[in-house]
């Protein structure tokens, strides 16, 4: 009897708690456990929720709940299974009837057409069912059941299918059985000689949540052919324990059933609930559906996951469980949109992308896990995946993939650069003939136009390198990249999975830090959020571009290579340190997908190009515009009142050092002339705390150079103060400065994101105070180490 049939000031004892996932989780955690007495207090037909005391308190629950637990009501007069010595039926307590009845699990067998389940059906229960090897003889189930340690065990060998998407009899009888019939533990028969395509069942069944366990059948046939399966690590790895069976003469059968009682009993380790991830691009559109799905809380046997990835498929089983909610026209039409952009996005239907990212997660799992025995044959693409991911050959691949884009970054991106510049130039020598000299002149000159347009130039560069962030991506290299580094991340106690958003981080570290979700261990994400502003985001590039080119423009490639790589070397330090003090090691393995290679589509990079520009180009005429303009204020106030003439380079230099922003830099100078900094450059470095982009803002306001306006920033850098007649930038300060500004203060928006990500502003503090730290501290070694020989 189920707990929603149960009359009011009825008693009853729990049996066991059907359904899956975090439905069941969240029942048990209110109680619902084998044994313990529940009375009805309010339970009036077609009326939810319904009202229970149980533990001495008040529970409401939905009827669609309390259908899923099982009890035994007081007065029940069914004798028990004959099983027992708990003497004559008159004396049992209701607690020892629960106990029992406890005791009987049901299972259901689930696989591929011909893998093995009637066989393993008949071995198990002793039955003769016919076994074939063909597919699809009836749409049906078999029943039977047998007595094993102390337990009863309801066998049910369901019909063969591939995936349980409702296009054939079989898959909706498979899928309806599930739903209705709720099995306590579900037998997932794969192939194991042909784990490749018979996993992919297994990731529909780990999608829906189920309590799981994996029988390796015809385990016989993978030994003979010399291949090896680390059966453990793979079942691990994917949350569902795994045991190797050879149904034909029963071999591992007890294995499995001991497995199955562990899990039914909740006792085993492997037991997990990992999400199969399905790529940038659908995650995206699942995570805006399941936000919209959490509010209906009617249908908690699926996790809203589930829900959303079946609507984006149009799945017409959860469609027709869902078109009764109120909601549901809002929600179709969310999933319709997402899909039509998915589908645009990758250029193939939603299933055929959804079924390609599985395959992706499968790969991934068996690349980690399995040898092949005999030599098969190669495709094109194994070909490449068997270089790229080659342990020898794999890391210099993509070091050189590394070495292109950032040269075709500087190189490629000079010639738009210069243009623009050109551009920016001309537009000043327009105003300085046709504007009357004074502070407004002044303003649109040196703030607005000194600022933002010696940001503006950047843009080219920063398309070009989220050109190959994004052809990386698409292509699915950046996935492989992640599988030849997860060895090396092991190292530093991280996985492969940290490595993309590691990577992303080149663009900007604030999506990147929000990638980092898709990291399941809560101490690598932590990790992982905190050394991403270690990597190098685009926003400092300006910055490299402008000091390399000005400094070292003929080694541009090798020197933008280096700072790249320092910064990698100290997020790897200080992962090894978080690693050591702070977070204690823990290793639970987890996939990382391979997910298919694809041609990527000039219409994907597009759109991740212009989505990165138009970033920009905002961030340029908000934070930038608005900063610049201050900056341009705080250095040219307090001015002297001879406003009509213009001043000299010299008087200049001095009313600078006597502005606000020039006390303020003297005032940090100290602190700063240690690494070869003087006060200028210290005001930038301020002023790149709001955002990057800004310390060369600042220094296009701050080096205003002669009264012309006819040099570029870079030319600008490298006259001599006029004062001291000595220049402000030797090689050796522009590398300290490099330096500093690799390592230093995040921006603001990244440190909202790591505070927010990471779960308290205290990382926040960390984040800032630490990079600080270390920032100064290589600058300064750098600085006074290089001094002692140039
Ligand atoms: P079903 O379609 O999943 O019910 O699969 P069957 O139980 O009908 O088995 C299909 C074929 O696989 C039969 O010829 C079985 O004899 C064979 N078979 C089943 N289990 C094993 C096994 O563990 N090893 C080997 N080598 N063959 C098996
Ligand atoms: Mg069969």
């Amino acid at each position: 009897m189920r707990l929603s049939e149960l009359e009011i000031g009825k008693k009853a004892v729990i049996v066991k708690v059907l359904g899956h996932g975090a439905f069941r989780k969240r029942i048990i955690e209110m109680g619902f456990i084998r044994g313990q007495e529940v009375t009805a207090e309010l339970n009036a037909p077609l009326k939810d929720p319904i009202k229970f005391k149980i533990m001495g308190y008040e529970v409401s629950l939905r009827r669609s709940e309390a259908e899923l637990i099982e009890i035994i009501p007081e007065g029940d007069g069914e004798t028990l299974p004959d099983m027992t010595s708990h003497g004559t039926t008159e004396e049992v307590t209701l607690q020892q009837k629960a106990e029992v009845r406890g005791k009987t699990i049901n299972i259901a067998l689930v696989g591929n057409p011909n893998c093995g389940k009637t066989s393993l059906f008949n071995v198990a229960s002793g039955a003769n069912e016919h076994v074939g090897n063909y597919s699809g003889v009836t749409v049906d189930a078999k029943a039977g059941y047998f007595d094993y340690k102390g337990y009863r065990i309801n066998i049910s060998d369901l019909p063969g299918t591939y995936s349980l998407s409702t296009y054939s009899p079989e898959e909706l009888y498979v899928r309806r059985y599930l739903n209705n019939e709720t099995p306590d533990v579900i037998v997932n028969v794969v192939v194991a000689s042909n784990l490749e395509r018979n996993l992919y069942l297994t990731t529909e069944l780990i999608d829906m949540d189920y309590s799981m366990v994996i029988a390796l059948n015809m385990y016989d046939e993978l030994e003979k052919s010399g291949a090896k399966l680390d059966y453990q690590l793979l079942g691990d790895m994917i949350g569902v324990p795994m045991v190797p069976t050879i149904s034909r003469t029963g071999k591992g059968i007890d294995k499995l059933f001991d497995t199955i009682i562990e899990v039914y009993e909740r006792r085993n380790k492997s037991v997990r609930h990992v999400h199969v991830n399905l790529g940038p691009v659908i995650e995206e559109g699942i995570t805006e559906l399941k936000d919209e799905l959490k509010e209906s809380k009617k249908h908690l046997q699926f996790s809203p996951r589930y829900l959303a990835i079946k609507m984006l498929e149009g799945d017409k089983e959860v469609r027709s469980l869902l078109a009764s909610d109120e909601n549901f026209e809002r929600w179709n039409a969310l999933s319709e949109k997402k899909r039509t952009e998915i589908e645009a996005t990758l250029q193939e239907d939603i299933e055929q992308a959804i079924a390609n990212e599985k395959y992706g997660f499968i790969s991934g799992a068996l690349h980690e896990t399995f040898q092949k025995g005999e030599q098969e044959e190669r495709s094109i693409p194994r070909t490449i995946d068997a270089l790229v991911t080659n342990r020898v050959v794999g890391i210099p691949i993509f070091i050189f993939l590394m070495w292109v884009m950032f040269e075709a970054t500087f190189v490629l991106g000079a010639y738009p650069a210069e243009w623009i510049e050109a551009g920016v130039g001309a537009l000043c020598d327009l105003l300085h003939k046709y504007m009357p000299a004074g502070p407004l002149k002044d303003l649109l000159v040196d703030g607005v136009i000194g600022g933002v347009g010696s940001v503006i130039v950047f843009l080219p560069n920063i398309l070009i390198l989220y050109f190959f962030i994004s052809l990386m991506e698409d292509s699915g290299y950046m996935a492989r990249a992640a599988f030849i580094m997860d060895k090396v991340m092991h190292k530093i106690g991280l996985h492969g999975k940290s490595f993309i958003p590691l990577i992303m981080g080149f663009g900007c570290n604030v999506p990147a830090i929000m990638a980092t979700r898709t990291i399941e261990s809560r101490s690598s994400r932590l990790i992982t959020i905190l050394i991403n502003p270690f990597i190098s985001c685009s926003a400092r590039l300006p910055i490299y571009t402008l000091l390399i080119g000005t400094f070292f423009p003929l080694h541009a490639g090798w020197v933008f290579l280096v700072i790249y790589l320092i910064g990698i070397l100290v997020a790897i330090i200080t992962a090894k340190l978080l690693r050591r003090f702070l977070f204690k090691k823990e290793e639970t393995p987890f996939v990382m997908e391979l997910p298919p290679y694809r041609i990527p589509t000039g219409k994907a990079i597009a759109r991740h190009m212009w989505g990165k520009a138009e970033q920009y180009l905002r961030k340029m005429g908000g934070v930038i515009l608005i900063a610049s303009i201050a900056i341009w204020a705080l250095s040219y106030y307090p001015h002297p009142d001879s406003a009509e003439q213009e001043l000299t380079a010299q008087q200049r230099t001095e009313q600078q050092a006597n502005s606000y922003l020039g006390r303020l830099g003297r005032f940090i100078s100290p602190v700063m002339e240690p690494l070869g900094f003087n006060w200028k450059v210290s005001v930038a470095l301020i002023s790149g705390t709001a955002a990057k982009e800004l310390v060369v803002s600042t220094l296009g306001v701050l080096y205003t150079g002669d009264a012309d306006e006819t040099e570029t920033l870079s030319e600008k850098l490298l006259q001599p103060d006029p004062v001291t007649g000595q220049r402000d930038f030797t090689p050796l300060v522009a590398v300290s400065f490099l330096v500093f500004v690799l390592l230093y203060f995040p921006c603001i928006a990244s440190i909202i994101v790591i505070a927010k990500e990471a779960g308290g502003w205290k990382w926040g503090a960390f984040a800032v105070l630490y990079n600080t730290a270390v920032a100064w501290v290589c600058s300064f070694l750098i600085f006074q180490i290089g001094s002692l020989f140039i």
